[in-house]
């Protein structure tokens, strides 16, 4: 990678930190045996295993046993989802228009097989859920409420703990994709009321093709892929370099109450930093979802009515990495159906521009985008002109 650019799309995947590259090189290269194996190589492989389970339980306040480790969030998301139809004889699954693309055509998938009905708790104008219509939603019919903990794009944060009482009240399951939150926030598996929770380790600074799935104990989960491995529930020869790389980005955010404020800290000043000078410098930025409760290291923008590839060009021209939402969408014309969702129209949703930050971002990176990008960006805001075309002219501005 160039040392001169700027990555701001952590929210995509975050680069593997050292700890992790070294827990991977060893086991590739010393615990390479097949943990199912009853000899002393496999044996040790064993062992290494259940200490990156241990690195994960600590980090998300878990027991060890309640880990199903996965190929990252979106199979550990597709487990709760597909073990969830024909539960307790219910076939309901009620899900938020801000679940992550993969969550959402999935369930679109069950619908038309005709092997689930969904219902879809709305978004409220700045990002967060609509907590009516959840109460509406949630009848004795649901098997289980699907809920993202933040949100990928927005950043947003979700009410999982009312959420689990409205769930349990009608005897139906809570799951949480809680993939963009754990490593930036704190988390406790057991305070959160979750019955299930999905995760992935490539947000956390942790490998790709590597996540968890959270089973609470007791709970009679059906595993998906049976086998001898994972208790029963996940068969097939563990990831080790992948789960000792998880162990150690776990172990690397396992932090004490006031080193996490320090860090959440950190990360908003930065985020605050950047926003208030885009304001101040491009006026006509507008935030989404600013006043929610949303993730220290996420700002989800516009600037004006500059169109989102535009931005992008010029951003890449300056050597700095963003996009303009979920990576699995931003290389479409499509605009964001979270900002749809919020209300936002879609020749401004066209216009949304994702900078996420991480602990390796600097003031003086900020520093550089807040000097470089308003020359850029100033002459395109000026041409102002109505939001209302979806077609965008030649400068990126709509006509
Ligand atoms: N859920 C959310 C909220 C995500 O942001 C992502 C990653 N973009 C996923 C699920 C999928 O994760 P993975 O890449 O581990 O499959």
């Amino acid at each position: 990678m160039n040392p001169d650019w700027i990555y701001l799309d952590n929210n995509a995947t975050t680069a593997p930190s050292t700890g992790v590259i070294g827990a991977m090189a060893l086991a590739l290269g010393q615990t390479w045996a097949n943990a199912s194996s009853s000899h002393p190589m496999g044996q040790e492989a064993r062992q290494s295993l259940a200490m990156a389970r241990s690195q994960l339980a600590r980090l998300v306040g878990c027991k060890p046993a309640e880990i199903v480790f996965t190929s990252g969030a979106t199979e550990a998301n597709h487990m709760a989802l597909r073990g969830a139809v024909g539960w307790d004889g219910r076939r309901r699954l009620v899900l938020s228009r801000g679940e992550h693309a993969g969550v959402q055509k999935l369930a679109h998938q069950l619908a038309r097989q005709d092997q689930a009905d969904v219902g879809w708790i709305g978004l409220n104008p700045d990002g967060s859920l609509n907590l009516d219509q959840a109460r509406a939603l949630i009848t004795p019919e649901v098997a289980m409420v699907s809920v993202m903990a933040a949100n990928n794009e927005t950043g947003a944060l979700m009410p999982i703990e009312p959420l689990a009482q409205m769930a349990h009240a009608h005897g139906a399951l809570l799951h949480v994709d809680a993939t963009q939150w754990v490593g930036k926030l704190p988390f406790d598996f057991a305070a959160s009321g979750a019955d299930l929770v999905s995760l992935s380790a490539h947000k956390f600074h942790g490998p790709k093709g590597i996540g968890a799935l959270l089973v609470r104990q007791g709970l009679n989960w059906a595993a998906l892929y049976p086998g001898s491995q994972e208790r029963g529930r996940r068969g097939g020869t563990e990831n080790l370099p992948g789960i000792l790389g998880l162990g150690a980005a776990a172990e690397r955010m396992t932090l004490s109450p006031e080193a996490w404020q320090r860090h959440i800290a950190a990360q908003t000043s930065l985020r605050d930093q950047l926003e208030q000078g885009l304001r101040d410098s491009l006026p006509g930025t507008v935030i989404f979802g600013e006043h929610a409760a949303r993730l220290p290291n996420t700002s989800y923008l516009r600037f004006g009515q500059v169109h989102a590839d535009v931005v992008l060009q010029r951003l890449e021209r300056m050597g700095v990495m963003a996009s303009s939402g979920a990576a699995c969408s931003s290389s479409g014309q499509e605009p964001s159906p979270v900002l749809l969702a919020m209300g936002v129209s879609r020749a401004e949703a066209l216009c949304a521009i994702r900078l996420s930050l991480s602990a390796q971002t600097t003031a003086a990176q900020i520093q550089t985008l807040l000097e470089r990008l308003p020359l850029e960006l100033a002459p395109l805001m000026a041409e102002r002109t109505a939001p209302s075309s979806q077609t965008a002219s030649p400068t990126g501005v709509f006509a």
